[in-house]
């Protein structure tokens, strides 16, 4: 979350911080307090500030209960710091251990100094085969040392790569729905936050458009939820060819998709969300296992434009209202905010 120096200051800030309430250092806790510090969570910060106004301590009983209210659904983001902890205590071994080496090399220059400063009195055989002897046997202990060492550095810098890549899969596990392959919600509500944002900055348009299955509950009864299960993944795959360039698509809820669309006008979008629609109903979908033949899947279908400044929740709020009123008109059709607002004044 934090790169770079100023990153570095904001983990130190957060650990003092941590270290003045006596709060142990553990992946939770680091969370609560990231998440105070960064003044993202008001509620919590709250909390927090009244407890310390009040001079309560922070017991592991208050942490644990402060990380379950707050924290409850991102146990997968704790995994991710548990792992990047891992990897910060590679480091630091590999660290002690390159001081340790530097160690040895200081007293190796002394034996040179030493070794140095005796042919300088001028030094007869006998002295100079036992510098000799004693220079000899130092290499050879340094040469081994720094083989050692860097054996030592190959095995850690392996065990670094491959812990980065297990932190890359779990991060990517943490933000894709499981049935579908889309992005899940999670993804879905950081992407958006983020979109909004740059369409805020640079004055651009931001799209949303939003899917609910029509009667999806009847075709989960007649046929099973297992061939529910299946058309949800035929439609995120009409989704996925049809998202390109930025558009992020991503499994809203149980039935219910969006597509996010930045630099996209109200017009192109409700022009993509007509042409996902049609794509999902030209298929005929039939049961693999008997043949029965199930027919056409519908959708119904809200876009909503950003409105410059607003809340992302208001936004999603309109496409959500945009799809209630496409329900509303009979399902399988694309209902716009700026329709429903029409509508709303006449
Ligand atoms: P409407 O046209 O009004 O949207 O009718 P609907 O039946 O689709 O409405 P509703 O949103 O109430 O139904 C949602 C259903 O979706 C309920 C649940 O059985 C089903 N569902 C939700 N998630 C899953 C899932 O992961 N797999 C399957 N097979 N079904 C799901
Ligand atoms: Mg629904
Ligand atoms: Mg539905």
């Amino acid at each position: 979350m934090f790169r770079g120096a100023p990153g570095v200051e904001r983990a130190r800030e957060i650990i003092e911080r941590m270290g003045q309430q006596q709060i142990p250092t553990s992946p939770a806790n680091y969370e609560i307090w990231t998440t105070h510090i960064a003044g993202v969570k008001p509620d919590l910060s709250r909390e927090i500030e009244a407890r310390l106004e009040r001079g309560e301590p922070f017991t592991d009983e208050t942490n644990e209960e402060l990380f379950e209210r707050f924290f409850a659904n991102t146990r997968l983001s704790i995994q991710m710091l548990e792992t990047s902890e891992t990897i910060a205590r590679e480091l630091d071994d590999t660290v002690s251990n390159l001081r340790g080496a530097g160690d040895h090399a200081g007293s190796y220059a002394k034996v040179l100094q030493d070794a140095a400063a005796q042919f300088e009195g001028g030094v007869d055989s006998a002295e100079f085969r036992s510098v000799m002897d004693h220079l000899a046997v130092t290499t050879h202990e340094m040469i081994e040392n720094q083989l050692k060492l860097a054996e030592q550095i190959e095995a850690t810098s392996r065990q670094v790569q491959e812990l980065q890549s297990a932190l890359e899969s779990v991060k990517v596990e943490a933000l894709t729905d499981g049935l579908t392959g889309l992005a899940n919600r999670r993804m879905f509500d950081e992407t958006l936050r983020r979109r909004a944002a740059d369409a805020c900055a640079d004055k651009s348009d931001l799209c949303l458009v939003m899917l609910d299955i029509d009667h999806f509950r009847r075709l989960n009864e007649v046929w099973g939820h297992s061939l529910g299960d299946q058309v949800l993944r035929y439609i995120a795959s009409v989704l996925r060819a049809h998202a390109q360039g930025d558009v992020l698509a991503a499994r809203y809820g149980g039935e219910e998709f969006v597509l996010i669309m930045p630099r996209t006008n109200l017009n192109l979008a409700e022009g993509l969300a007509a042409r996902v629609s049609r794509a999902v109903k030209s298929k005929r979908l039939s049961l693999k296992s008997t043949g029965d033949v199930i027919g056409e899947v519908t959708v119904s279908v809200g876009v909503a434009r950003f409105r410059d400044g607003e809340a992302v929740d208001d936004l999603v709020a309109r496409a959500e209202a945009c799809v209630r009123g496409a329900k509303a008109g009979g399902r399988d059709r694309v209902a716009t905010d700026a329709q429903m607002d029409r509508q709303n004044a006449a």
